[in-house]
């Protein structure tokens, strides 16, 4: 956590976050440029506040690329019946709202990765500015917090809801029922490789119910995965006790990722060759990728093997890889 110390956030709402009813609005951040001297990013945000109650916040758009989260909550935004909800609704469609507009995952502005940039910075780039919004103005209203990622334009994924194995159990647990009730067709107890920064470390330090996804991915939506997304979220919103009506629960299946070993990369640039698709098994040791030289024929493809028995959860988007690309995650199944 920051300390108090710090400077204000230079964001400013252009709506009343406390009031009650349905307010669409702004979360305007100063950023002067050539082409408007005292011009401003404008984030959108809606909040719909029905009396007492829990507060969930609701984001897509972290990365700017992926696009079943602000889909289903630009939808949600609009038609959240406010008689419906007891507590208060927060939701933003596109956190990172310049890589947003420029259908990026990175701020075109700062090349900001904002889940790499938490807790943020009141006096750094737009991007952190607006991440230190979230860690100092945001967060500490919320008790629940979910956060819609895809693949972006350089992964595709099965569809899955996550929560993270943590140090508190009891957290953890609520985690993970808010998985299970968000009931996309796979659950994942979540290992990240590369967790400093991101706006999933800083919820869960902060002690609250964390849920993230990966609903497909490839810099596109299709309807299957925003139709999960739209029955997920109203789902997180009924196990948060703030929408009324059942849970609409389906089938899903558990994934692991017990290590590292999950996680493949490229080592060779050139044209990838996918030998199972999403959700296939895979067996320990079986050749899930090919990955061909293209300046040449008559040269071998380099081989990447699966470290673990499991299914494919993801793989890489599109056709061309480079080292260091990730190729393949591999989930194991309860
Ligand atoms: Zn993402």
């Amino acid at each position: 956590m920051q300390s108090e110390s710090l400077r204000p956030s230079p964001v400013t709402p252009t709506i009343d976050l406390d009031q009650q009813g349905v307010q669409h609005g702004f979360l305007r951040l100063p950023y002067s440029r050539d082409d408007s001297a005292w011009g401003s990013v404008m984030i959108p945000i809606a909040v719909l506040r029905n009396g007492d109650g829990p507060t969930a916040l609701l984001t897509g758009g972290n990365h700017g690329d992926e696009y079943e989260g602000p889909i289903a909550l630009c939808d949600l935004a609009r038609t959240l019946d406010i008689n419906t909800i007891t507590g208060t609704v927060i939701i933003v469609p596109a956190m990172n709202y310049p890589a947003f507009q420029a259908g990026t995952r990175t701020s075109p502005i700062d090349k900001g990765n904002m889940n790499r940039s938490y807790p943020g910075k009141p006096d750094g780039t737009v991007t952190q500015k607006i991440a230190d919004y979230f860690t100092r103005e945001l967060l500490p209203r919320a008790d629940v917090v979910i956060d819609f990622h895809s693949g972006g334009k350089t992964l595709d994924f099965v569809p899955f809801a996550a929560a993270h194995i943590l140090p508190d159990k009891a957290q953890e647990t609520k985690g993970f029922d808010a998985v299970k009730a968000f009931s996309a067709p796979w659950s994942m107890r979540m290992l990240e490789i590369d967790a400093v920064g991101m706006y999933d470390t800083t919820v869960e330090e902060m002690g609250k119910i964390f849920v993230t996804t990966e609903l497909g991915g490839g810099g596109t939506a299709r309807a299957e995965t925003v139709a999960i997304a739209k029955r997920g979220a109203a789902n997180f919103l009924r196990f948060s006790g703030i929408l009324s009506g059942q849970i609409e629960h389906r089938e899903t299946r558990w994934l692991d990722m017990p290590s590292g070993d999950c996680f493949s990369f490229a080592e060779d640039t050139g044209l990838i060759e996918t030998m199972i698709d999403l959700g296939d098994p895979v067996r320990d040791g079986q050749l899930i990728a090919r990955i061909y030289p293209i300046g040449r024929t008559g040269v071998a493809p380099a081989e990447i093997r699966a470290k673990l028995t499991g299914i494919l959860a993801a793989r890489h988007f599109p056709g061309l890889v480079k080292p260091g690309d990730c190729v393949a995650v591999i989930g194991t199944v309860d």
